[in-house]
Parts: C-alpha cells; sequence; structure tokens
C-alpha cells in the first residue's frame, strides 16, 4: 500500500517535471535516461528496481544472458548443462515497456558529455549510469599465471575447464605405452586448484566426486590415480569463515581424497607445472586459478575516479555514487563501498543484487530532485558446500551450521536464487538424479570452446569470429589425423 502510494506520487512529481516537445506534448523519449552496465546479479536487479517506474532503462550487457556465477563450478565438473545456470536477458523483461536491452561490449565512459561507448563505435547518451561490470580474474603479477592457468569467471571458462579435464581422461586413456616421465604423466592427471576460497573449496570437492563416475566410465584404464590439489597461501581454507569450519572443510576435502596444502604461495607457473615459494615444483596440465578477483575493465573507463589499488574496484561514496561523480553510481564487485565500521563489502551476490536497487532508487531520487540516502546491507549471511551432504553456513544473527544441514539450506536457497522457473526445474532435476544415482551427467567435451580473456572487451561479433576459426582449425586438424 505504502508502496504504491510513493510510486504513484514519484511519477506525479517526475511527470510534472518531464519537459515537453515543441507542439506541446509530453514526450517517452523525453523521460530521464538510465544506462545500466552489466546485466549480472546487480544490473539484472537495478533494472528491475526501475522497470514501470517514469524513466527510459537502457541494459547493456556483452552477453544476451544473465548467468548465475556461483554455480559456474558445477558446470566446470560435468554437474550441470551451462544453459541450466544462464537466463536470457530480454526475457526478464519482456513485460516492461522502458527497459530495453542491449547487446554490446562497453568500451568507455565520458563524465563530460554523459556517454557510453560500445565496441562496436555506437555512444549511449545517459542521465544517470550505473556501472554493474562486476569483476575479473586477478592474477597478483604471478609470473605465467594467466597463460598458464584456467579462470572461472564466465560460462566459457567453465565449458573450456570442463573440456580440459575430460580430455585429459580420454588423452590418458588412449596412452598405449607411458607418454613421458613418471612425474609428467603424474601431472596429466592432476588437477591443482589454488585459492582455498569457496570457489577453490567447492571446485575440489565436486572433482573428486566426477573421479568416481570416471572410474565407472573407462574399463582398460586406471583412473584411480587422478588427483586433486589445493593450494591456499593463508593458515586455513575459507579464510573469511571462522576458523572451526575452516578445519571442518579441509578434514571433509581430506577425508574424500583432496591434497590440501595450507601456507603454500604459488611463485611461478610453466605449462606443465607450478612453482612454490618453498621451491618445490609440482607437475600439473590443469590448473585453475581461484585465487583473486579484480574489478572489470569498465571500471578504468571512467579516468577522474579513483580505483583501489590491488582490486582496482572504484571508491565510492554512501549513496553508491562513484566519488566526485554526480551521475555516475558503481555497484557490486565493481565498487568498493563500505560499511559502518569502514568495512569495504565483500563481493558476494546478496550485496551486489541489494546495491543494484539501492542505485536505481537513488537514480530516482536524483530525477525527482530529492536527496540521495545512504546504502545499509541487510545481512543475509554465507555459505559454501564442500560437496555431497557437507558444507558450511554463517547465518544472520551469528549462527554456523555445518554438515548436512547447511547443505540442504545450501541446495534449496541455490535453487531458489536461480532466474527463470525452467533453470530452477532443470537444477533441481538434475541434482536429484545425480544425488540417487551418484552420476555427473554433464560430462560432455564440447569442441572450439575457447577462454576467452575478460580484460580486453570485445564485441560480439569477434568472439564469435574468433570461435568459428577454432572450430575450423579443429575441422582441420580432425581431417588431416
Ligand atoms: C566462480 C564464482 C563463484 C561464486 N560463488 C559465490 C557464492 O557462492 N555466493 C555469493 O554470494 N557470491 C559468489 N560469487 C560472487 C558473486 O558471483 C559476485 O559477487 C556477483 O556476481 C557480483 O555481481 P555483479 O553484478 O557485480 O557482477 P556480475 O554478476 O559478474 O555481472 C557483471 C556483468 O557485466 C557484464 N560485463 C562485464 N564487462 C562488460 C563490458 N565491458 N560491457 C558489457 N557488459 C560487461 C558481464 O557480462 C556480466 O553479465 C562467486 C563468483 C564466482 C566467479
Amino acid at each position: 500500500m505504502l508502496k504504491s502510494l510513493a510510486r504513484r506520487a514519484r511519477r506525479t512529481l517526475l511527470a510534472s517535471r518531464a519537459s515537453f516537445s515543441k507542439n506541446g506534448a509530453r514526450s517517452t523519449e523525453e523521460r530521464p535516461h538510465v544506462v545500466v552496465v552489466g546485466a549480472g546479479f546487480a544490473g539484472l536487479e537495478a533494472a528491475k528496481a526501475l522497470a514501470g517506474e517514469p524513466v527510459r532503462v537502457t541494459l547493456v550487457d556483452r552477453n544476451n544472458y544473465h548467468k548465475f556465477q556461483p554455480l559456474l563450478y558445477q558446470v566446470a565438473t560435468a554437474g550441470l548443462e551451462p544453459d541450466s545456470i544462464a537466463h536470457n536477458v530480454r526475457d526478464v523483461f519482456r513485460s516492461a515497456d522502458n527497459v530495453e536491452f542491449q547487446l554490446a561490449t562497453v568500451s568507455g565512459v565520458d563524465p563530460e558529455r554523459r556517454e557510453v561507448a560500445t565496441r562496436s563505435g555506437t555512444q549511449i547518451p545517459y542521465d544517470y549510469l550505473i556501472l554493474a561490470a562486476g569483476a575479473t580474474t586477478s592474477y597478483f603479477g604471478v609470473e605465467g599465471a594467466e597463460e598458464h592457468s584456467f579462470p572461472l569467471k564466465t560460462l566459457t571458462d567453465a565449458v573450456a575447464l570442463r573440456n580440459r579435464i575430460l580430455r585429459q581422461f580420454e588423452r590418458m586413456s588412449r596412452a598405449r605405452k607411458p607418454d613421458g616421465d613418471a612425474e609428467a604423466r603424474r601431472g596429466a592427471l592432476r588437477f591443482v586448484i589454488v585459492g582455498g576460497g569457496p570457489t577453490g573449496v567447492e571446485t575440489a570437492g565436486a572433482l573428486t566426486e566426477l573421479f568416481r563416475v570416471m572410474q565407472r566410465d573407462y574399463k582398460r584404464f586406471d583412473t584411480t590415480a587422478a588427483e586433486v590439489m589445493l593450494l591456499e597461501m593463508g593458515d586455513q581454507l575459507l579464510g573469511s569463515y571462522p576458523r572451526r569450519q575452516g578445519e571442518y572443510t579441509r578434514a571433509v576435502l581430506e577425508d574424500r581424497g583432496v591434497q590440501v596444502r595450507t601456507g603454500a604461495t604459488v611463485e611461478r607457473v610453466e605449462e606443465h607445472a607450478v612453482h612454490l615459494q618453498s621451491g618445490e615444483r609440482i607437475a600439473t596440465d590443469t590448473l585453475l586459478w581461484a585465487a583473486g578477483v579484480q574489478a572489470s575493465a569498465v571500471a578504468g573507463f571512467v579516468e577522474e575516479a579513483t580505483q583501489q589499488e590491488g582490486s582496482r574496484r572504484l571508491d565510492v561514496a554512501s549513496d553508491l555514487r562513484v566519488a566526485g561523480q554526480e551521475r555516475i553510481f558503481a555497484v557490486g564487485d565493481m565498487g568498493a563501498s563500505r560499511d559502518g565500521e569502514g568495512q569495504v563489502y565483500a563481493q558476494l551476490a546478496p550485496v551486489a543484487m541489494q546495491q543494484g536497487t539501492h542505485a536505481a532508487r537513488q537514480a530516482l531520487r536524483l530525477a525527482e530532485g530529492r536527496p540521495t540516502e545512504p546504502f545499509s546491507y541487510r545481512n543475509l549471511g554465507k555459505m559454501a558446500t564442500i560437496g555431497r551432504n557437507a558444507a558450511v553456513a554463517q547465518l544472520p544473527a551469528g549462527v554456523q551450521l555445518e554438515g548436512f544441514v547447511a547443505w540442504l539450506a545450501w541446495v534449496f536457497i541455490h535453487i531458489a536464487k536461480l532466474v527463470g522457473f525452467r533453470n530452477r526445474a532443470n537444477v533441481f532435476l538434475d541434482w536429484v538424479i545425480n544425488y540417487f544415482t551418484y552420476d555427473r551427467s554433464a560430462r560432455l567435451i564440447l569442441p572450439g570452446v575457447v577462454s576467452i580473456s575478460e580484460r580486453i572487451p570485445r564485441e560480439v561479433e569477434e568472439v564469435d569470429a574468433e570461435v568459428q576459426q577454432v572450430l575450423r582449425e579443429i575441422e582441420r586438424e580432425a581431417e588431416e589425423a
């Protein structure tokens, strides 16, 4: 009731401020234009909050889908198909007349001219801009890490990693006589993960489950040689969780066969090995880099803004506007917003979603000529799964859960948060089947999927061209063979 009254009052106020065309008719084109960059957790919520409001909204993303990043590791480990965790953006806004989607890669922001530039050369003018382009992998300057490891930020990354894992098994099953020295052979089936945060832990646990399935797939090849190694620089896994939960996580992973190394700092990476600061060389053909994130390159496009060293996140004021910018907001993984104690909010989906909604409301307030309000986060807790029947959760009011109950909560919360009924139904069904059959049914090698770097924004056509080129090479190789 209160909400609808507020909405009606806002519409009246904005309408009275809207300019009129020469013949006196009010033009929709002249409503304030809000551009939202990124259809991830923050951008999608921002656009949803603006749907039906007296503004024009353009939502820009380089993909035509929203992806559910927390389940990327499930795709990488053959638990789910990529399309189960992605949803078409146009479909979300089908009935929102004032929201337009534009498929484009943003390549610049000009605050003076109030324009966003795209790689295809178009300029999108804005009255208010919400930057929600997320984060990309940070390699902390470790030599060779970027060239020789797999990131896990996009659907393409997840499928590329899945391809590699499955191909390694195919390759080793074909090797009639031992190929290379013993250490190199071990490296072929040793899967090393750098970073003992939630992504590293979840992937390590899921890999052990995948390997059990692989044992059934290969009749004449001993797959038990496959190893999972988890390297963490700090002294506990899940460093942002209480120590007890970190220790529980380690115990469960070790029990399932994961080699956990804490205090292990990677010094450099080469094609078939990772070198630790301790001088140890670990042979591996497959390295997952799950160690760090930095704000998307889009953050650097606001030249006047300050970026946090290391994380590249944009400094924002309490209302989420980029420091020194009247009309630009940065939310989610891109903005470094702080709580009442000065701590920067973690890069988590619920933070991004709440910030997206908040920035949208502040843009409306500015359009109405009203002052903005500070953002405050409603803590919804956080959780990480270790695999079948095991998870850790930190819920509001200090409630901590471990084991089966936490795992069940994790399963249902993740299903509930997926976008689209079809995705929720697919994931639910896949998980029920996988749970009872001990299977991971998405064991498909999809040729031509290359891991495409997120650092250089490229227009979709260029990416397509690259994929087509790789496909042609694969076809040529197949013909030659
Ligand atoms: C593997 C993984 C696991 C995670 N697990 C969890 C978890 O369990 N729980 C949790 O709370 N959080 C988790 N997170 C973190 C969470 O996903 C992020 O905090 C959240 O996605 C941030 O939302 P965002 O909207 O800021 O960015 P994103 O959701 O990343 O969205 C950014 C969007 O911007 C688009 N974009 C980027 N650059 C451009 C450009 N130049 N032009 C146009 N569009 C662009 C991208 O395509 C993307 O759609 C995980 C993250 C990863 C990578």
